[in-house]
C-alpha cells in the first residue's frame, strides 16, 4: 500500500458511493412529498457534511498529482501508515455494503434531507431491525475509513467533523419528525434499536 494507492482506493469509494446512491435519487423524484423539514439550517448542514466528506478530500487527492502546482494543505501532512490504510480500506468497503443495503431496504422512503412522503411506510426491517439509523452509521465508517486512509490531518479529518456536525445537528429533529408522524409505532422502536452502533448508541 503506497500514499497513492490510499488516494486511489478514497476516490473509488467516492465512485461506488455514488453509484450505489442515483437509483435512490431517481426513485425518490417519483414519490411525492408530504411533509418537508428542509430548512436553511438543513442545507446548511448538508454543505458542511459534503464538504467534509467530499469536496475537501477530493480536492486534497487532486492536488497530490504529480502535475499539481496547488499543494495547499501540505503544512497537515501526516506520516504515511500502510496497516492503517489496509484498515481503512476494508471499513470503506463495509460502509458501502451498508449504504447499499440502507438503500435497498428505505427504498421510495429515502430522502437527501428530512423529508415524509406521500405514503410514507416506516422501515424497521433488514438493517434497520437493530440500529434506526444505519444510513449514518455508514456514513461514520465512511468518516473513519478516510480519517485511515488519507495521510494529512485536515483532509483526513474532516469527514469526522463535517458528518460530526450533520449527524448531531440532525439526529434530534429527524426522531421528532418520525415520532410526529408515526407515534407510539416510532417510540416502540426507539425502545427496541440503537441509533447507530447496535447495543452501544
Ligand atoms: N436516518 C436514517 C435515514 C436517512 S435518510 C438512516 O440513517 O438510515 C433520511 C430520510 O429517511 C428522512 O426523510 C426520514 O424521514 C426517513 N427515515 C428515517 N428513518 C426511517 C425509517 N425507519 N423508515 C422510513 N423512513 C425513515
Amino acid at each position: 500500500m503506497t500514499p497513492t494507492i490510499a488516494m486511489l482506493i478514497f476516490v473509488l469509494g467516492a465512485v461506488i458511493w455514488f453509484i450505489i446512491r442515483a437509483p435512490a435519487r431517481r426513485r425518490a423524484r417519483k414519490a411525492a412529498i408530504k411533509v418537508s423539514g428542509r430548512t436553511v439550517r438543513e442545507t446548511a448542514l448538508m454543505a458542511i457534511s459534503l464538504t467534509g466528506l467530499g469536496i475537501l478530500p477530493l480536492a486534497y487527492v487532486a492536488s497530490n498529482f504529480e502535475s499539481a502546482r496547488f499543494r495547499f494543505l501540505d503544512f497537515a501532512d501526516r506520516p504515511f501508515v500502510p496497516a492503517l490504510a489496509w484498515l481503512g480500506a476494508l471499513v470503506f468497503a463495509a460502509s458501502l455494503w451498508l449504504f447499499y443495503r440502507t438503500h435497498k431496504d428505505l427504498g421510495r422512503n429515502w430522502s437527501v434531507s428530512l423529508d415524509i412522503r406521500e405514503s410514507h411506510k416506516l422501515i424497521t426491517t433488514g438493517v434497520y431491525a437493530s440500529v434506526r439509523h444505519p444510513m449514518y452509521s455508514a456514513f461514520w465508517l465512511w468518516a473513519i475509513a478516510q480519517a485511515l486512509l488519507l495521510p494529512n490531518w485536515i483532509a483526513g479529518f474532516s469527514g469526522l467533523v463535517g458528518f460530526g456536525t450533520l449527524f448531531f445537528g440532525r439526529i434530534g429533529r429527524e426522531e421528532q419528525l418520525m415520532c410526529e408522524t408515526f407515534g407510539e409505532e416510532y417510540r416502540a422502536y426507539m425502545q427496541r434499536t440503537s441509533r447507530v452502533l447496535p447495543g452501544v448508541y
